[in-house]
């Protein structure tokens, strides 16, 4: 079903959101991002002449209610974004609660208390997703960031709207941006992996040697590939156990065709801060006492030359420790290289963790295609697994 040509007209609908947002220790929203995010959702179902039911999770309360965790906190914030008063009830699936959704007038907005408040929402409880399911003739997901659970107000209460489910603005843009990257017949494709760890981006890895034609990987994972391949990184970053994997890796890009760009060099110092002198090393041979914190200055140019010729490109994790200032230029150089190729008309999506953080940080957010709001949901779509809470949808 689709969300744009649905007529909400005198529907409740009930729409699984993720206002998971940070708060400082006053309750006050640090970011409201996720909120605005889904503001389009509701304002199009307001405006066909609906009312709207949010229901999310805020972070991580132990099973029952606690203050520090109410939704009642996003409540000005909501207010101010949607400019009118918004309904709250406290309890997400009370008698009292009922009875409010159940005489709702058009235009009105209802907040639902926390999800999590039950411990029935993340085991994926049948009766509790009955239950939120009185609250709302249609139901509409949302919720990216929670779509790899497989939670009763996610996944398990589509059931209960065989006929009138779908995905909201939020979840259809992000899967067309993945789907338009991973399916595309433009080439060249390239992705670009960075991070910690290699163990934590295998799968990813392996997945993206199947589809792409240029495989460029930075961060602190790179060590382990420079080491396999018997290059002498001194302290940086290395998972000895994964040293076959790596190799594995770098023959596997060779029999798809794949062309895999390791960093050439290195900007080391001696020790994990800031402020240490730092030195330009060649990636292969790094002293006994210095590590590699970013990516060196020929291999910025290297990697740039590969995106700004690239048509299609997908970005997950850091080149270097850029939340230290003094190791960030080659995450924001190959920011900028993205940004230089999506103004060539190329397409970007930028997804997963960090590499979302660092754009937010560089503020280039709106500067390329598609920046992601799910991070270990995006990693999983990209991953080609099945998703719980698109899954419940797309399933009829
Ligand atoms: P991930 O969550 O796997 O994408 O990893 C992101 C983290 O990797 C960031 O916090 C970076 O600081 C860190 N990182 C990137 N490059 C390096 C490196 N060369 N050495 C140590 N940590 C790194």
């Amino acid at each position: 079903m689709n969300f744009e040509s649905y007529n909400f007209k005198n529907k409740r609908a009930l729409v699984r959101v993720d206002f998971n947002v940070p708060l400082d220790s006053n309750g006050i929203v640090t970011d409201d991002t996720r909120i605005k995010m889904v503001i389009p959702t509701i304002n199009k179902i307001i405006n066909d002449g609906g009312s709207v039911i949010l229901m999310s999770h805020l972070g991580r309360p132990k099973d029952e209610p606690d203050s520090k965790y109410s939704l009642q906190q996003i409540l000005p914030n909501l207010k101010l974004l949607l400019n009118q008063n918004i309904i709250f009830c406290d309890d997400c699936i009370s008698d009292e609660s009922k009875i409010i959704t159940s005489k709702l007038n058009t235009g009105d907005i209802v907040l639902l208390e926390n999800l999590r408040f039950y411990k029935e929402e993340k085991s994926g409880n049948e009766n509790f997703a009955m239950d939120l399911s009185k609250h709302g003739d249609v139901y509409v997901n949302d919720a990216f960031g929670t779509a790899h659970r497989a939670h009763a107000s996610t996944s398990v209460i589509a059931n209960f709207f065989p006929n009138d489910k779908m995905f909201g603005f939020l979840i259809e843009n992000e899967i067309k941006s993945v789907d338009k990257v991973l399916n595309s017949k433009k080439h060249p494709l390239t992705a670009i992996v960075g991070g910690a760890k290699v163990s934590s981006k295998i799968t990813i890895i392996l997945k993206f040697l199947e589809k792409v034609d240029h495989l460029i990987i930075g961060g602190g994972m790179a060590y382990t590939f420079i080491k396999a391949q018997n290059g002498s990184v001194g302290k940086s970053l290395v998972e000895d156990e994964f040293l076959n994997l790596a190799l594995d890796i770098l023959n596997e890009a060779k029999k798809q065709n794949v062309k895999l760009h390791l960093p050439v060099d290195s900007l080391c110092s001696k020790e994990f801060s800031n402020d240490s002198k730092r030195y330009i090393r060649p990636i292969n041979n790094i002293p006994d006492n210095e590590m590699g914190l970013d990516i060196g200055p020929e291999t910025i140019k290297q990697f740039y030359n590969v995106i700004c010729s690239s048509s299609l490109i997908l970005w997950n994790g850091p080149m270097g420790v850029f939340e230290m200032s003094n190791f960030q230029k080659g995450t924001i150089s190959v920011a900028n290289a993205i940004v230089e190729a999506t103004e060539n008309n190329a397409f970007s999506l930028v997804g997963g963790g960090d590499s979302v953080a660092a754009i937010n940080l560089f503020n280039l957010a709106d500067k390329v295609s598609h920046v992601s709001t799910g991070g270990g949901a995006m990693l999983e779509y990209l991953e080609g697994k099945e998703l719980p809470g698109i899954k419940s949808i797309t399933n009829s």
